[in-house]
């Protein structure tokens, strides 16, 4: 793709609905679009159209093979290839795409995980096509967006969840404005996700069992200079990462993926990748997109993008930072402070919507983004802590006080600011934007939601996202239209009072990473779940299966199951890091040591046979530290391999998560410590793996 023409190779690849337009009859692709409007099923015979079109479209680009795509919940995509081949009654090659084959399939899912939800002998769960998002070509395939489900109906898969939630909040929303006198018939949730993800030679990766196994290095000393001198972020981008970002970004817009902004993040060897926002299942689709093309076009470089939250010890993590916003399909943004009062205090409405549903509902968005690899970042004084708040900035909460309190606004007129009477003043971006520190922040005209880690697919956040407000919205719409209209404006400014009063306490501007914090969140009631294991078990808590099996956004059924899978997945992930930590330590490490050690030795005999004054002070204190180090490690890893079969395997998924929390990460973080300390005593030569100077600097 040449540079110039890069715009009208954006999309490309898609089967966008300029596509459809020009290519289906008129009548067939009315009848798609009303599908899509109204969620009914599609006629088979405009399917039939529909697949024909797309078959035709998807071998001119060269393609030869089709899939379902779709997100099971491993939190991952998947994809069964089958060519457009097939055989007529003479035995000849025929090229075929059936709009049956277009709108259901049926993969043998019995190896997806469905935490209970679908017993082995009923393996075949099913997938659906989802026109709202458009197929594409991926490697040669024609990739068809699906949802993914069990025979009985139940969502396995994580776009289901956010779709209906999608429906519920555009629905209470929509109740809410109509009250303000507002024409739309749909509000979407916009998002934008921001992903960080590290890039190290492939070579050097391929020589580290740990990051071949679990992602992540469980071994590694701080090399002599780390990420002090902040000079790595917004810096200047290294030839092979220009060329690695270039071919990402050509082959992101050629499937119609926005992606605009791209940089050096704060730990070397970290970059950053923000498309432009879009509808909430769109940028779902989109994000696992961007994952895999990052991995592949870094595979094409002799690179490997690691998308773990926490490859290095000692370095930043990687986050995923989820913009989150309610767009009007007249193109009004919900969240956007206004210039009139009624404007204004529509928005301090949802505002306040935002408010009541995160204090309310703290514990389901931090389920969201729980996993074995996100507890490394979250709470470890460079994510958002594991607290759910929200900042506002100064502004926008002097304002909320004065609306509490009833007090004067300094910078408002010089009166009391009165809902629905006064405009708000601007409210600059800027001095909302400047706390990175808190899990929540209010933006300017949305929400960043910064504690999703990076390789974790951002469906389940936006759905709990979407269901909370929408489960507030739902409050305020089933009051207010039970309010005489000409009460209207006092009953509105009521209700924002008494939501502020009751909320505030979600509201904090300060550090978060403080030890304070901690103190004072616990004073005022916060919850604050720590770990996975802490984190999980809330997902079973009546509030929440209550308030996600009214929208029928998850039945009970499927929370329970969504709750297995996490608390498995967060289970065999340590039990493999273990595994691979036990392998290194036996394998690799512990001989390693003992051969240097041995050198040392032999070393002083020789040189005190030859000349019997020397003293050998190097070799004699370097062997003396290397051999107390080598048997507290053996020690170390004789215990953690005796807890590693005392896990109690056949319990219930929390009873070994507890002792994955409780026994093995202690026991693995302190064999760590005794290794990286051998490691600063052991010779390059010696030492099995590549260092972090190697992994990190040397791209
Ligand atoms: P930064 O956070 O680095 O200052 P921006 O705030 O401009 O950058 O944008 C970060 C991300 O937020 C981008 O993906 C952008 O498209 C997205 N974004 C901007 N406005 C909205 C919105 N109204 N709704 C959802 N996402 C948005
Ligand atoms: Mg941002």
């Amino acid at each position: 793709m040449k540079s110039n023409n890069f715009v009208s190779n954006f999309g490309s690849k898609v089967f966008s609905d300029d596509v459809m337009k020009a290519m289906l009859p008129d009548d067939t692709y009315n009848a798609l679009i009303n599908t899509v409007k109204s969620g009914k099923e599609l006629d088979i015979s405009v399917a039939n159209t529909v697949a024909n079109a797309m078959k035709d479209w998807a071998l001119e680009k060269g393609a030869t093979h089709y899939s379902h795509w779709f997100q099971p919940l491993t939190g991952i995509t998947a994809e069964k290839h089958d060519s457009f081949l097939s055989s007529d009654k003479d035995g000849k090659p025929v090229i075929e795409f059936s709009g049956k084959c277009l709108i259901k399939g049926e993969p043998d899912a019995s190896s997806f995980p469905s935490g209970g939800l679908r017993a082995t002998f009923e393996a075949r769960g099913y997938t659906a096509w989802d026109p709202t998002s458009y197929a594409f070509i991926k490697d040669n395939t024609l990739c068809i967006p699906t949802v993914f489900c069990s025979h009985g109906g139940e969502a396995l898969d994580q776009k289901t969840p956010l779709l209906r939630s999608m429906e519920l909040i555009s629905e209470q929303a929509l109740r809410v404005l109509k009250l303000f006198g507002k024409e739309a018939t749909r509000v979407n949730t916009t998002v934008g996700a921001e992903q960080e993800y590290f890039l190290i030679d492939r070579e050097l990766y391929n020589k580290r069992t740990d990051l071949l196994f679990c992602g992540r290095t469980l071994f590694g000393a701080k090399p002599p200079k780390g990420q002090e001198l902040d000079d790595h972020y917004f810096g200047a981008i290294k030839p092979r990462i220009i060329s690695f970002m270039k071919e990402l970004d050509e082959e992101l817009w050629s499937m119609g993926v926005f992606a605009k902004t791209e940089h050096n993040e704060a730990a070397p060897a970290q970059h950053e990748l923000a498309p432009i926002y879009t509808m909430a299942n769109i940028a779902c689709d989109h994000n696992q997109l961007i994952m895999e093309t990052m991995r592949n076009v870094a595979h094409r470089h002799g690179l490997v993008c690691l998308l773990h939250e926490k490859p290095f010890a000692g370095f930043n993590g990687s986050g995923k930072h989820n913009n989150w916003s309610l767009f009007t399909d007249t193109g009004f943004n919900l969240l956007n402070p206004g210039k009139s009062p009624a404007e204004n205090t529509q928005f301090l409405l949802f505002l306040s919507a935002v408010i009541k549903s995160v204090d309310e509902y703290q514990s389901l968005l931090r389920i969201a983004v729980a996993g074995a690899g996100n507890d490394h970042r979250l709470g470890a004084a460079e994510a958002p802590p594991a607290i759910i708040s929200i900042f506002l900035g100064d502004e926008l909460t002097e304002i909320i006080e004065s609306i509490i309190n009833d007090t004067h606004y300094q910078k408002a007129q010089k009166t009391n600011l009165e809902i629905g009477v006064n405009a708000l003043p601007n409210i600059p971006k800027e001095t909302t934007d400047r706390n990175r520190t808190s899990p929540f922040a209010f933006t300017g005209n949305k929400f960043e939601f910064r504690m999703v880690g990076s390789s974790q697919s951002i469906a389940i956040t936006n759905t709990m996202l979407n269901t909370i407000v929408a489960d507030a919205l739902k409050t305020f719409a089933d009051h207010l239209e039970a309010c005489p209209e000409e009460d209207f404006k006092k009953n509105v400014t009521a209700l924002i009072k008494e939501t502020l009063s009751k909320h505030k306490r979600i509201l904090f501007n300060g550090d978060g990473y403080s030890e304070e914090w901690k103190k004072e969140a616990v004073s005022r009631g916060l919850l604050n779940l720590e770990s996975t294991v802490d984190a999980l078990p809330h997902f079973l808590d009546n509030e929440n299966i209550n308030l996600l099996a009214k929208y029928g956004i998850l039945k009970e059924s499927e929370i329970h199951s969504h709750y297995e899978i996490m608390m498995e997945t967060y289970n065999k992930t340590v039990n493999i890091e273990c595994m691979t930590m036990l392998d290194m330590i036996m394998k690799d490490i512990l001989p390693s040591v003992s051969k240097y050690s041995t050198k040392l030795s032999e070393a002083i005999i020789n040189k005190q046979k030859a000349l019997p004054s020397l003293q050998c002070l190097f070799e004699k204190e370097t062997l003396e530290k290397l051999s107390n180090l080598l048997d507290e490690i053996y020690m170390l890893y004789s215990e953690l391999k005796n807890e590693s079969e005392n896990v109690p395997f056949g319990k219930s998924s929390l009873e070994i998560g507890i002792h994955m929390k409780e026994k093995i990460l202690p026991l693995m973080s302190k064999l760590r410590k005794s290794v990286d300390e051998a490691q600063l005593y052991v010779s390059t030569d010696y030492w099995p793996y590549p260092n972090y100077t190697d992994l990190i600097y040397k791209i």
